[in-house]
């Protein structure tokens, strides 16, 4: 399904981000950089090592050595993937006494579409962020993050942002999420 915000097409899907033909996928990464589990290991996986040799050079110089804060991102080469770009942001670990978490989130989804708009690209991919391992209840997530990249779209001409979920039952979910937001708009 997909909706149209101005000049710009949102489009929810089912599928493995690492076969995404966007200019950038999102990397759902932990500060480190250094690459973990989930979709962040699908990723280094198909990129290959190249990947990490790059995060690792984000790390020492960019960062200082720091790792990477919740709600930011960086960029990187896609290297063996079909996408350009990979766009490594750091969702927040869930937690039920956490009052920034919501606010982090957000950033996740702004901070990489600002970035992939600083480098006039005009697609991208995002997975469902902090959902996984980080246990972001989905309803929320899906709620935050269809909000993030609407308000975005609504303010600049981008392209094309597509949500990749990794399951039906994901995707309905978002699906769920981009109708209520979409009625009130
Ligand atoms: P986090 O640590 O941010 O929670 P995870 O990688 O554990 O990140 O999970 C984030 C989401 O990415 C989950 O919904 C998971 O099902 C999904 N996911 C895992 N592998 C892929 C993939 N290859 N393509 C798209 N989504 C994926």
């Amino acid at each position: 399904m997909h909706i149209i915000i101005g000049e710009n097409r949102l489009e929810l899907t089912i599928g493995d981000i690492t076969k995404e033909e966007t200019e950038a996928i999102v990397n759902a990464a932990n500060g480190s950089l250094m690459g973990g589990g989930g979709v962040d290991g699908a990723i280094h996986q198909a990129a290959g090592p190249e990947l990490l040799q790059a995060c690792r050079k984000i790390r020492k110089e960019q960062l200082k050595g720091e790792p990477l804060g919740t709600g930011e991102a960086v960029i990187t080469a896609g290297y063996n993937l079909p996408a350009s770009y990979v766009i490594h942001t750091v969702g927040p670990i869930w937690n039920a006494h956490h009052p920034n978490q919501d606010k982090q989130l957000a950033s996740c989804y702004r901070q990489a579409l600002k970035l992939a708009k600083e480098l006039d690209l005009s697609s991208i991919a995002f997975p469902s962020i902090s959902t996984g391992v980080y246990r972001f209840p989905i309803k929320t997530a899906a709620e935050i993050a269809i909000r993030a990249i609407t308000n975005y779209l609504q303010t600049a001409t981008f392209g094309q942002v597509k949500m990749v979920l990794f399951s039906e039952a994901d995707f309905r979910v978002y699906q769920s999420a981009l109708k209520n937001i979409t009625d009130s708009l």
